[in-house]
């Protein structure tokens, strides 16, 4: 009789446990779950990407006073080049455009739903950005949302740009581009150190 009821007991206790062992997995993973959902599968998403990326890409690149400081304690650029005042204010100026130029591009690119961009050089290629991606590799708008700092400029002197894809009209010319995706197993690139510096040329 005794035992029957010491079993009795075990059993409540251990269904007891399994219950509330049942409970907390149940709120683990409603915890967990929404940092987790693949960003493009969420319904909705789209606008959400499709935001501005003017915010994310401040935040994610150094600011203007902190490229400034640095360009003041520099006398050349990376290939030894003498840097004067007025090359430290157009390389100030020229981020900043840069900045601009990149985060309207994105603008623009959505008021039309475009689905990649592609990196190109203007006027003349980066020696920094060529040693870590070619002309026409390209990005997912989905992969701007997530990583901004993907949008150039990518250090002071950056001739680096995005241009939108905006589909069949442009294949040919960017297949002789050798487009590429930039991305591989949605890991981010290396990219440049944003302290290499190379002075514009005034061609
Ligand atoms: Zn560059």
């Amino acid at each position: 009789m005794a035992l029957a009821l010491i079993s009795a007991i075990l059993l409540i206790l251990l269904v007891l446990i399994a219950v509330r062992f049942g409970l907390n997995r149940g709120q683990l993973t409603n915890d967990g779950e929404p940092a987790r959902q693949p960003t493009m599968h969420a319904s909705g998403i789209y606008s959400i990407i499709r935001s501005s990326p003017r915010e994310n890409i401040m935040t994610a690149k150094p600011d203007e006073d902190e490229i400034g400081k640095y360009i003041s304690t520099l006398n050349e650029d990376m290939r030894g080049q003498t840097l004067t005042d007025e090359d430290k204010h157009a390389l100030l100026n020229q981020w900043n455009s840069s900045i601009n130029t990149s985060i309207t591009t994105v603008e623009e690119g959505d008021q039309c739903d475009v689905e990649f961009y592609y990196f190109d050089f203007i006027p003349t290629e980066c020696p920094v950005c060529k040693q870590y991606f070619t002309k026409g590799k390209f990005v997912t708008r989905e992969e701007i949302f997530l990583n901004p700092c993907i949008l150039p400029p990518f250090h002071p002197g950056c001739t680096c740009k995005i241009q939108p894809h905006h589909g069949k009209e442009n294949l040919r010319e960017t297949t002789e581009l050798g487009m590429l995706p930039l991305f591989k197993n949605q890991e981010l690139p290396a990219l440049p150190d944003w302290k290499t510096v190379i002075k514009l040329s005034n061609e």
